[in-house]
Order: structure tokens, then sequence, then C-alpha cells
């Protein structure tokens, strides 16, 4: 039977009003697909004040969680009066928890999870509470009933087979009865059942992971902008929204921090042939972005940009670098002990120096890990320094036809020059898709506008 998952993120279910309308999303398709499951994300800064209550409460102090929870208790109170019993007892939880991290003076990944989870666990109450108003059969699941992960707390992957026959018998009944499954996203558990998260932005992964589980036809992401779009239209406001994008040119754009869908949304969703669309709760009639696999079939060159900001970019050089064997290999070894995920790499062709960059967060670590490993090196001056430069932003320009259209580079170049905008460095992704650049934090957002001015319209 047609199943269709669709997952509504933090703005969607943000507000009293927010849910309403993504209820009534519900109750419309519920009109049109025999099964429909439907996955929640956290109301939009809950998950980032729940970290917030954890990492205070881990420094010693004892009143911003409380706080926290009371601020919370009302935002939910509003939104929803009816599932006031759950709410308060998700926050008794969220308070006991926050005590025992501030009495223990540290918060463990592991800890982490609990308390970020609960955002999700209370909203899928708020939502279930209104579409039973409204006359829709729902019930709320919480994942960690379905989504079976390692113990990769923080960013947890799901063990498919497992995640796939309990999802299966946990909901199938549900769903041959018309009910639709309410489902927490961004959290799953261990097989021992200890809650974990996906990763921040995560619950559009749940969506897909859900998706695999139950052979569904389609999943519908319902965010609060048209689709996905040439670029955020946070940065720039002449941004328009794309109809159709290929599965490499979007994964691009999500790895290169286009927040719109969480990266690994979209490979196991297209390449099983699902149809994957990003659509707006607040213009729900506007088609939205439809994600295609490829075809071979390439329009355009440059059709979008994307930034991460908060980068530093690392430097590992020494004219002595030449005759030290295996030396990128043990570079990227030793920052993988640090569990750090480089995002961008690029080495000058005369091989003397390796540049890559971490999240701003990780680089003191990373920094040390790298002293560590090339510790003689260092001392024999084959390696001269491990370097940092800090308040790094990453723009990356991506569209599958950039490889047949000669000149980009030069074009984005003079774009940047134009403005009076310097790139530190350059990289051209492995799909040849994309290139990415690195400029000054203070630079990003004008980079991003310049190189948007090239997209033809
Ligand atoms: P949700 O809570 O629905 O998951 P997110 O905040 O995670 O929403 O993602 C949606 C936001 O992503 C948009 O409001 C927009 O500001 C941002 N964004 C960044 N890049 C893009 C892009 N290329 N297209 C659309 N939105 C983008
Ligand atoms: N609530 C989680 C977060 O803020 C997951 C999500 O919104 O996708 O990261
Ligand atoms: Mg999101």
């Amino acid at each position: 039977m047609k199943t269709l998952v669709m997952k509504f993120g933090g703005t969607s279910v943000g507000s009293a009003e927010a849910i309403r309308q993504s209820a009534e999303i519900v109750r419309t398709a519920q009109a049109q697909w025999p099964r429909v499951v439907v996955v929640v994300s956290a109301m939009s800064g809950v998950t980032d004040a729940l970290l917030k209550a954890a990492h205070t409460a881990a420094a010693g102090d004892a009143d911003t969680f409380r706080s926290i929870a009371a601020e919370l208790r009302t935002r939910h109170f509003t939104a929803q009066s009816r599932a006031r019993a759950e709410v308060l007892a998700y926050l008794s939880e969220f308070e006991a928890l926050c005590h025992a991290v501030n009495v223990l003076g540290e918060a463990s990944a592991r800890a982490l999870d609990a308390i970020s989870s609960l955002g999700e666990r209370m909203n899928i109450h708020l939502l279930t509470a209104y579409l039973g108003l409204i006359g829709v059969k729902a019930e709320p699941i919480e994942a960690t009933e379905l989504i079976v992960t390692d113990d990769h707390y923080q960013s947890a992957n799901p063990l498919v087979d497992l995640t796939r026959a309990r999802t299966q018998a946990r909901l199938k009944s549900l769903l041959e009865r018309g009910v639709v499954p309410v489902v927490t996203g961004f959290i799953g558990a261990t097989e021992q059942g200890v809650v974990t998260t996906l990763g921040r932005g995560g619950s559009d992964f749940s969506a897909a992971i859900l998706a695999v589980a139950l052979d569904a036809d389609e999943v519908w992401i319902w965010t609060d902008v048209n689709g996905v779009m040439t670029t955020d239209p946070r940065i720039e406001p002449n941004a328009q929204t794309l109809s159709e994008l290929t599965f490499r040119e979007i994964s691009e754009l999500a790895y290169y921090g286009a927040k719109v869908l969480h990266p690994k949304t979209i490979r196991p969703v297209v390449e099983r042939g699902i149809a994957l669309w990003v659509k707006n709760t607040f213009n729900p009639q506007q088609p939205g972005t439809r994600i295609v696999k490829d075809n071979g079939h390439v329009v355009g060159s440059i059709k979008a940009v994307a930034v991460i900001r908060g980068q530093t970019m690392l430097t590992v050089e020494g004219r002595g670098m030449l005759g030290v064997p295996g030396v990128a290999a043990r570079t990227f070894g030793a920052v993988a002990r640090t569990h750090t995920s480089v995002s961008l790499i690029t080495q000058a062709s005369s091989e003397q120096s390796i540049c890559f960059t971490v999240p701003a967060a990780a680089a003191a670590t990373v920094i040390a890990a790298l002293r560590d490993e090339f510790r003689r090196e260092l001392e024999q001056q084959d390696i001269d320094d491990v370097s940092a430069m800090e308040n790094v932003t990453i723009v990356t320009v991506v569209g599958a036809g950039m490889r047949h259209t000669p000149g980009i580079a030069g074009r984005i170049f003079s774009a940047l020059g134009a403005q009076g905008l310097n790139v530190i460095a350059i990289a051209q992704g492995s799909s040849e898709c994309s290139i990415s650049l690195i400029v000054d934090a203070k630079d990003g957002d004008g980079a991003v506008r310049a190189i948007h001015g090239l997209i033809a319209s």
C-alpha cells in the first residue's frame, strides 16, 4: 500500500498556529494516502535551550536549567494545552537529568543525548493532541521503539536490519487501522534501549530511516521556506526556489552547509527510488523542490551556493615533507582519532603543505593531536609547523552542469575580485559538481552574494 512519510521541522511545529497548519497538512495527506507516517522535530530553538541547560549545569550553574525548564513549560503549554501532563513529566525528567549533571560537574555525550532528546519527545504529544481535535486518528511514538542505533552518542548511526524489523512490527497494525504514527525525529536508542541522537538537524534523517524501513513511496520534508533555494534566503533575499535538483547537487549543498536538508537524508531515500520533496508548511500550495536521481541531463551551470561558518583552517607544512612518507595519511589519521570531521582539504601541487578546515571548536584538540603525531618531524624540522588560521568560512558553489561549462572558476574569481573579496584557498569537489572556497569570516556573506549574482535567473 502506498506510504507517505512527512517530516515537520522546528518552525513548522514551533507555535500553536504552526501546529495547526501542520495538522491540516496531515489531514489533507491522510485523505489521499492509505498510509501516512509523521516525523516531528522539537519546537524551534528548544534543542538549543536543552543543550544550553546541560552545559551550564555541568559548569556548576544550578539555576539556568531551572529557568529554562520554566520557559519550556510556558512555551509548550501555550502551544497546546491538551498535552500538559506529558510535558510536565518530561520536564521533571529534564530537571532530574540536569541536576545529576550539575552534581557530577560533567555532561557526557550520553547525558547530552538523554537531555536533548526531550524536545522531540514533548512535541509528539502536542501534535497528536491537535490531530485528535480535528478528527485525525494519531498516536505518539518515541523513535526509541523503532530506530536502533550504535552507541555513537550525538551522531549515532542506525542499524538498518534491526530498525526495519522493529519499525514494521510496531507500526504495522497502526497503519492498517488508518492511524497516523507521530514519531519523534532526531532520536533513536541502542539495542540496550539507551537514548541516542542522530546529530543536529537529524529529524530529516529520521524521516529517511523510517521511509526506508517501511518501503515508503515518498518523503516530504516540510520546512519554513518554499523548497531548496539558490542560497540561504537569510543571506540573499533574492534567492530563488529550485524546482528540481539532482541527488548529487543536493548532497553537496547539504554537506557544505545548506541547512534545509540533513546530508544523511538524501542517499538512502533516493537510492531506493523513494521520491523526496522539500515543501513549505506555511505555503503548502507551492510545489516545492523535487530531488531526482542523476539522469545525465544537466541544465545550467552554477545552481546554488552554500556556506559553512565557524571554521578554522589548519596547515601542516614544511620543505622536508616531500621526503616524509605518508604525511597525508598520518595527518588525517590523527584528525580522525579526535573524532573531528574535516570539511575541506586542499594540497598545493608542490606537496609542501596540506591544508584543511575543521570546526573552530575542535581546532585546539586537532592541533594537539597533529603536534603529537609529527613530534619527531617537527623536531627534525621536516615539518616546520602546524598552523591555524581562525575565523574562516567555506563557500561552496554547486551545479552538475559546471564541469561542462568552461571558465566557471574564472567567473567566480572575477565576481569576488570585483567586490574586493579575497580567496584564501580553493578546492574542487571530487564529484566535479562543486567548487569550495575558503574566505575570511567577514567576507562570507559578501562572497555568497557575489557568486549568487552569477546564477542566471
Ligand atoms: P527545519 O527546522 O524545518 O528543519 P532548518 O532551519 O533546519 O528547518 O532548515 C531550513 C532553513 O535552512 C531555512 O529557513 C533557510 O534559512 C536555511 N537554508 C540554508 N540554505 C538553504 C537553501 N539553499 N535553501 C533553502 N533554505 C536554506
Ligand atoms: N531538534 C533537532 C535539532 O535542533 C533536530 C532537528 O530539528 O532536525 O537539531
Ligand atoms: Mg532542519
